[in-house]
């Protein structure tokens, strides 16, 4: 195989089911992709996903964690479960909140094998700042602890995104081991706008508004864009559609920082470095949400690679297939290929691969 296509290693729902469900097929598919090969006697392995939000289930179950801290701790290295916090109004806008819900949903050491940090403090501000060879930023502001990290397991639950089109390693990468400051950098052109036409009113943007950027103007909301941070959370909660973003100009822009922050977070550290993204309940929107959502489409089925730009392309062409049309069809009218065409011309990773299947 040359050099310039990289291995995605894949198991389709029915594989997964003969193997005896999600838990059991993990070691299979991180021995197959060589991840029992990776990691070394006292490497910090950060083990990196989301862990849901109130009103949600978590996507990736406590369970499913086992295999994968197992497999770490059999090559001597130390894992440990990660995330940071977010900007907007949530549970886990701080650590010790987010750290409560973990554990109220199962994350225990007890069930994943491994103890939780959150990777940037308290309050997302402890950050380093690492030099990237980036076309936008030269550098990028990181969580400390992904920093300090010798190496990643990057567990992403693929779904639609509001904002990037698709939320899978890239993002998971980029945005979800940014610091507080890099989550602004990366929002820092993202400014909404409220449709007069459609406002009702009701304030709720207001109340949820981290940055209290909204104002009620003869009833109909309105945006200072300079206190405005880009966090989107008002497009989230405003059940009326009445906030709405400037896609085409604004999207790409955000895909292309994301790609940067996920190139500060693994540079130097790519040989010990493998994502799995789970094709599975993929719904409109991420994870962040704080309700059940229902699947856009079937599940699919599991991916594993050491290349986070191939086995998100891997994972866009496979729901095209499955679906027969794209994610931007499935879910917001927003090129998610940006992040991939970014992240390859910064040496992110490789757009070409070969599926391996199992
Ligand atoms: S949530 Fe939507 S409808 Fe309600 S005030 Fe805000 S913009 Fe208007
Ligand atoms: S107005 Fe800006 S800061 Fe406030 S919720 Fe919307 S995107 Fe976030």
């Amino acid at each position: 195989m040359p050099d310039s296509v990289a291995s995605v290693y894949f198991g389709a729902m029915p594989v997964i089911h003969a193997s005896g469900g999600i838990q059991a097929f993990l070691p299979v598919l991180m021995k197959a992709a060589g991840f029992d090969r990776k990691f070394h006697d006292k490497d910090f392995i950060a083990v990196k996903l989301h862990f849901g939000e109130k009103g949600n289930h978590p996507p990736i179950a406590p369970e499913w964690l086992r295999p994968v801290t197992d497999l770490i701790k059999k090559q001597g290295a130390n894992p440990f479960l990660t995330d940071t916090c977010v900007l907007y109004k949530s549970q886990r806008d701080n650590a010790i909140n987010y750290l409560k819900m973990a554990q109220n949903y199962g994350f225990t050491p007890g069930k994943t094998g491994a103890p939780m940090i959150i990777a940037d403090g308290l309050t997302g501000n402890d950050e380093k700042e690492i030099d990237i060879p980036g076309q936008l930023f030269r550098t990028v502001s990181i969580a400390s602890a992904a920093a300090h990290a010798t190496g990643f397991v990057v567990l992403s639950h693929v779904t639609g995104h509001l904002a990037a089109g698709m939320g899978a390693a890239i993002k998971n990468l980029g945005m979800g081991f940014a610091s507080r400051k890099g989550k602004l950098r990366q929002h820092a052109n993202m400014k909404p706008y409220v449709s007069e036409k459609q406002c009702t009113g009701c304030e709720i943007c207001t109340r949820w508004c981290p940055a209290d950027a909204i104002t009620m103007n003869q009833a109909v909301a309105r945006i200072d864009s300079g206190k405005c941070i880009g966090c989107g959370e008002c497009v989230t909660v405003c059940r009326f559609y009445a906030i709405r973003h400037d896609w085409q100009t604004e999207a790409p822009d955000l895909q292309k920082r994301m790609a940067e922050h996920a190139l500060g977070v693994v540079l130097n550290k790519t040989h010990k470095t493998v994502y799995i993204n789970f094709l599975t309940s993929v719904t409109k929107d991420c994870d962040c949400i704080g309700k059940n959502q229902t699947p856009v489409i079937e599940d699919i089925g599991i991916l594993a690679s050491d290349d986070p730009v191939a086995i998100d392309a891997a994972s866009l062409d496979l729901i095209l297939e499955k679906a027969g049309k794209p994610i931007e069809e499935l879910a917001y009218p927003i090129d998610p290929w940006e992040q991939i065409r970014h992240g390859e011309k910064i040496g992110l990773g490789k757009r070409q691969y070969e599926l391996k299947s199992l």
